[in-house]
C-alpha cells in the first residue's frame, strides 16, 4: 500500500504578502488522515478546505474563501505540497495571503523537508483522468486527459521577447518537481506593476519575488534561473491549481496560454463530470512511480 503523508511535525515562517505589502506569519502543521489540505485564518478562526469549491478569485492569483475570511496567493505552497506528494497539512495564515517568499515554491519545499515528511497508516488516494475534459477561449486552452502518471505541457505565449512561444513538458514521473519547477518564479512587467501599485495592488511586489521584465529582457540583476523560468512558472501555477481538485491527479495537463481562471474552471469541468474521473485508493503494494506521477519519497 502507498500511504497518505503528512509533516512530521509543526514548522513556521514569516513573510511579506505580495498584495498588501505586510507580514504575515505561516504555520503549517500535520493534518489527520483524509482530511486534505485546509487554510486556516489564524486571525479570524475560519478554515478554508484547500478545494476549487472555496475558490473566490482568480484575477492575480488563486483566491480561496468562506464567508468574509479569504486567502490569497495559495498556488504556490498548493503546488509545493503536491510536489512533494502531501496529502494532509493545515496552513495558518495570520492575514489575508499566503506570504509571497521569493516569488516560487522553492522556499515551501525547504519549510517542508525541514519539518520533515512521514506516512500515516491509510492508503493514499489519487484523481485518476478516465476522459478527456476541455476548455477554449479564443487563443487559449486548457485540457486533461488520461495518462499514467502526472504529466504537465504548457505553451507561453505573450508578445515578448523572451515569452513567446515557449513550450515546455514535465513528465513527473522522471523528472524532478523540486529540481525541475519549484524554483521557478512568478514574473511580471514593470509598466503593469507600478499601474498595479497605484491601485494600491502588489504593494509587495519588488524585484526580491519576482521576474521583473521590460519590453527587452529581464530587469533582476542575478538574471534567470531557468532560460525558460517564466513557463516553468506557469507549470508550477497550474501544479497547485491542480491540486485543488483535492486529490493528486494521475493524468497529463496540456495549456496553452490559459492561466488561474482557466485552471480553475477546468478542475470544476473535470469534477462536474463524474464519468471523467475516478478516486483510486493505493491499498495494493503494486503501484509505482510511473503510475502514480510524482515521487513518493522526499526528493534530495
Ligand atoms: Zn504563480
Amino acid at each position: 500500500m502507498i500511504k497518505q503523508r503528512t509533516l512530521d511535525h509543526a514548522i513556521k515562517c514569516s513573510g511579506i504578502g505580495l498584495h498588501s505589502g505586510k507580514k504575515i506569519e505561516l504555520v503549517l502543521h500535520p493534518g489527520e488522515v483524509d482530511t486534505g489540505i485546509v487554510f486556516v485564518r489564524s486571525d479570524l478562526g475560519v478554515d478554508i478546505q484547500g478545494h476549487v469549491d472555496s475558490v473566490v478569485d482568480t484575477k492575480l492569483c488563486t483566491t480561496i474563501g468562506h464567508g468574509e475570511a479569504t486567502i490569497a496567493t495559495v498556488e504556490h505552497i498548493m503546488s509545493a505540497l503536491a510536489g512533494l506528494g502531501v496529502d494532509n497539512v493545515r496552513i495558518e495564515v495570520n492575514g489575508a495571503e499566503v506570504p509571497v517568499m521569493d516569488g516560487s515554491a522553492s522556499p515551501f519545499i525547504f519549510l517542508i523537508q525541514c519539518a520533515g515528511i512521514v506516512e500515516q497508516n491509510k492508503p493514499k488516494k489519487v484523481l485518476r483522468i478516465k476522459k478527456r475534459v476541455s476548455l477554449e477561449e479564443g487563443n487559449k486552452s486548457c485540457a486533461l486527459y488520461p495518462a499514467s502518471g502526472f504529466r504537465v505541457s504548457y505553451l507561453l505565449d505573450y508578445p515578448h521577447p523572451l515569452l513567446s512561444d515557449c513550450k515546455v513538458s514535465f513528465d513527473f514521473s522522471r523528472q524532478g518537481y523540486a529540481r525541475e519547477v519549484s524554483r521557478a518564479r512568478t514574473f511580471g512587467f514593470i509598466h503593469e506593476v507600478e499601474a498595479l501599485q497605484k491601485a494600491g495592488l502588489a504593494l509587495g511586489g519588488s524585484m526580491d519575488n519576482a521576474v521583473v521584465l521590460d519590453k527587452y529582457g529581464v530587469l533582476n540583476e542575478g538574471g534567470l534561473r531557468y532560460a525558460d523560468e517564466c513557463a516553468r512558472h506557469k507549470v508550477l501555477d497550474t501544479v497547485g491549481d491542480l491540486f485543488l481538485a483535492g486529490y493528486p491527479i494521475v493524468g497529463a495537463f496540456e495549456g496553452e496560454r490559459s492561466g488561474h481562471a482557466m485552471n480553475c474552471q477546468l478542475v470544476k469541468a473535470l469534477l462536474a463530470d463524474e464519468s471523467a474521473w475516478v478516486i483510486e485508493e493505493l491499498k495494493g503494494a503494486t503501484a509505482t512511480t510511473e503510475e502514480l506521477g510524482f515521487s513518493v519519497s522526499v526528493p534530495n
